[in-house]
């Protein structure tokens, strides 16, 4: 049989986190092994998006942002760069009282493996991403490259895009979220991304234009019966809060509130003021004094629906895999970054050490790796996410006295997992190895 050649034309869709994280890492891997490695990355904006407001990165999301080259340059930003969070409040809105909180130091208020958390707008992280591939060998990013469809062959996987043209590659990787076309139009198409019931109303807030006492460090989570609402601050100076506040939402009223390019003034106005008033209904009792403030305020909300991508279905194809929130979208969590970043780079290991193999053997023994903690993750957020639901009086109350309980039970696994780092954790072997391993160790056997 002809030896097998390592993949040397590949082909990412998507620019997000997963996208950008897996042609860094796979330049690093690659590069050393083959000659003319080429990465191209294909994104449908034509510049980097905007929105999104504020993402917080977790212990394990930053460790991995520092070993892509990301977080020097985050660094270099300055205070647009994000604030450090040492830690995530709960407090219940009902009383104003503190509910617990999620330490991301330890007990001497260092962080887990050298790094806490820090929450940083989603278009700060990109710019620093962005950045970083510019300077990578072999990565090349396109702007405005929509992809429709695609096709595989023996030898080769063809992507379709809008503009009508296509791209030929070894290999295709769709890092384009959650509701991936490459998912949608060849890996799995009886996988359509679904509306979780839940939205984001979110808006960010000039810290200067609240009289009130700020209750919280550097991070928030304010607890109540008809959902909860995240505070934080999202630059170095704490010039600005982010507020964004999970509530169940019907599908139907999506399409009436949703903000879109090209709708005149009174549309705009009337979106903006329906979404201040579905915050106060739900939030304007609150006790706590500035969180009441953020409420009446005048803040430019967008509502935000979240989508998640039933786990259980097909990854990849012959020539073509999904990582991030492509192959596995989950109502969003702190940790949902990191799942993308952890995936680009156990990906990139995975396909170097399995460079002389059939491609096909390179996705098997990521799945193997990565599809319990997936699952299992999908699980928790769905868990965590069913809090968010409208409940009544007593039910709040059970609420509260639960979720301290279910923080407090769950700090010793949460900082565990703070430690990972994909970089060094243990991979698959691929067989041929394994058969010149036994080869080897049958003919020293022999000699000695
Ligand atoms: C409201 C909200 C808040 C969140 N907050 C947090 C948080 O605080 N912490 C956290 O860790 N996670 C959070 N998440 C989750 C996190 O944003 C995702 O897990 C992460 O962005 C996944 O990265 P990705 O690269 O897989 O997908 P994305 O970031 O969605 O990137 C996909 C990219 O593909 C491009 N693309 C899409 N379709 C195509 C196409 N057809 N052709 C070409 N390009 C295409 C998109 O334009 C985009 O650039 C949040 C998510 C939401 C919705």
């Amino acid at each position: 049989m002809a030896p097998i050649r390592p993949v040397q034309n590949i082909v990412i869709v998507g620019a997000g986190i997963a996208g950008i994280a897996c042609a860094l890492a796979l330049s690093r891997e690659l590069s050393p092994f083959v000659p003319g490695l080429k990465i191209t990355v294909f994104e449908r904006h034509d510049v980097l998006s905007t929105s999104g407001g504020a993402i917080n990165l977790t212990p394990v999301a930053q460790r991995h942002l520092a070993q892509l080259g990301v977080l020097d340059e985050l660094n270099r930003m300055g205070a647009e760069g994000g604030a450090d969070v040492d830690a995530i409040q709960l407090f219940s809105m009902r009383s104003g009282r503190p509910i617990g909180s999620i330490n991301f130091t330890d007990s001497n208020g260092k962080g887990f493996g050298g790094y806490k958390g820090r929450r940083v707008m989603r278009i700060a992280l990109s710019i620093a991403m962005l950045a970083v591939a510019e300077r990578t060998k072999n990565v090349e990013i396109i702007f405005g490259k929509k992809v429709v469809g695609g096709k595989e062959f023996e030898d080769k996987a063809v992507l379709l895009f809008q503009d009508g043209s296509e791209a030929v590659a070894d290999l295709v990787i769709g890092c384009d979220g959650v509701h991936s076309a490459v998912r949608t139009k060849f890996v799995d198409i009886d996988r359509p991304a679904e509306y979780t019931g839940l939205s984001f109303l979110q808006a960010t807030i000039d810290a200067k234009s609240i009289s009130s006492p700020v209750h919280f460090r550097s991070s928030s989570l304010n607890i109540s019966r008809h959902g909860s609402l995240l505070a934080s601050y999202c630059d170095r100076d704490r010039e600005q809060i982010f507020v964004a506040a999970v509530v169940p939402f019907v599908q139907e009223a999506l399409t009436h509130y949703r903000l879109v390019p090209g709708q005149d003034w009174a549309t705009k106005e009337r979106i903006r003021s329906g979404l201040r008033e579905e915050l106060k209904k739900r939030f304007g009792k609150c006790f706590i004094p500035c969180i009441k403030e953020m409420m009446d305020s005048k803040a430019d909300w967008m509502l935000y629906p979240v989508y998640q991508v039933r786990p259980g279905g097909r990854w990849c194809m012959n020539r073509v895999i999904l990582l991030g929130d492509a192959a596995h979208a989950m109502p969003p969590r702190d940790e949902s970054a990191a799942y993308a970043l952890d995936d680009a780079i156990l990906f990139s290991r995975i396909l170097a050490r399995y460079r002389s193999e059939p491609l096909t053997e390179a996705f098997d023994a990521y799945e193997t790796l990565r599809r319990k903690t997936i699952d299992h993750a999908f699980k928790e957020s769905r868990r965590m996410w069913e809090r968010n639901r409208d409940m009544g009086l007593i039910e709040g109350r059970l609420k509260e006295l639960t979720l301290y309980l279910h923080i407090k039970s769950r700090a010793t696994q949460r900082e565990a997992a703070w430690e990972f780092d994909a970089t060094k954790i243990p991979l698959p072997t691929p067989a041929t190895c394994e058969e010149v391993v036994s080869l080897k160790t049958i003919l020293s056997e022999k000699t000695l």
